[in-house]
């Protein structure tokens, strides 16, 4: 999978901030540094949507009740959620990622994927393009963000969930610290699209692990699970086709997608064929990272477009290298 020079086929960065809400909330009003903050409902049915790191070792969790974290973590500062200034931070993000990709994919106010083919060459590796990343975040917003970089979407965001907090991990596409030493050892409810249901179905059938589903043949577990096993075997062996799918930089992501878009609605708009990425990868390669925050990625990418780096006249990306 990787070219003869040594750029991936196709690098995915998964950028995730860490605590995103509540960290926030301590950049509003840096008095609440290094304590539990706890934003959510704070009726008597409200729940937990972010918690500091010192709130989460008290045993916070997103998505639990509120009414449990008061008990857990009494001392806790408990805010009801300002999407204003979510909104606000995540399009500060936003502006940064476009400066690294063209195609930029947001999951959520605090979440996207960035298709990076064209700009690992630019970087002496992989490892420096995403500490590039994670640094312009901190330096221009002050939130902290953690980050995956893969050969794919699955992988990408299964590694920037390793890398939390405050972390970058890199899954290479073969060789030592590759797709199989990161991939067999977690368990196989981490692969993308096993619900609780399949899990147990998994384990019923004493595939604990990612690497104990990669060893059943693809025509096994098809006969088992229909469909999902094939594209169960495919994750398994660290195979995931979707294409980043662009998002014209610079619109803002409603706080209401935070909640009703999840990975399933992703999956089905990926298969969308008037989202299959615009441009052969070819004409990616080469796009230099200050030319990136002016191409927008519904805009057919023509070769005057992209070549020579700093193009048309506008706003000056910030240098983030
Ligand atoms: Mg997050």
């Amino acid at each position: 999978m990787t070219k003869p020079d040594g750029v991936w086929a196709t690098p995915v960065l998964h950028a995730d901030l860490d605590a995103f809400y509540a960290s926030v909330e301590v950049i509003k009003d840096p008095a609440l540094r290094g304590k539990p903050v706890i934003v959510g409902g704070t009726s008597s049915r409200g729940v937990v949507t972010s918690a500091s790191y010192e709130a989460r070792r008290a045993g916070v969790t997103s998505a639990m009740p509120t009414s449990r974290a008061r008990r857990l973590c009494p001392h806790g500062i408990y805010l009801p959620p300002d999407f204003d200034a979510y909104g606000r931070y995540s399009r500060q993000v936003r502006e940064v990622f476009d400066s690294f990709s063209p195609v930029v994919e947001p999951l959520s106010l605090d979440e996207a994927f960035l298709d990076l083919r064209g700009a690992t060459r630019l970087w002496s590796g992989p490892e420096a393009l995403g500490e590039a990343l994670r640094a312009a975040v901190r330096r221009e917003t002050g939130l902290v963000v953690s980050v995956g970089l893969a050969p794919n979407k699955f992988l990408a965001k299964l590694a920037s969930r390793h890398a939390k907090p405050d972390g970058l991990v890199v899954v290479a596409p073969d060789g030592p610290g590759g797709i199989e030493a990161f991939l067999h050892p977690l368990p196989a409810s981490d692969i993308w699209g096993v619900g609780d249901r399949t899990a147990e179905l998994l384990d019923r059938l004493g595939l604990r692990t990612i690497g104990d589903v990669a060893a059943v043949p693809a025509a096994t577990l098809q006969r088992a699970l229909g469909n999902l096993g094939t594209q169960l075997a495919k994750l398994a062996a660290g195979v995931d086709s979707r294409p980043v799918v662009g998002d014209p930089p610079r619109k803002s992501v409603g706080a209401e997608e935070t909640f009703e878009r999840d990975l399933v609605a992703e999956a089905e708009i990926a298969q969308q064929p008037q989202h299959q990425p615009q441009g052969a990868p070819s004409r990616r390669v080469g796009v230099a990272v200050g030319c990136m925050a002016r191409l927008r990625a519904d805009q057919p990418r023509g070769p005057a477009a992209v070549v020579g780096g700093r193009g048309r006249a506008g706003r000056d990306p910030a240098p983030f290298w």
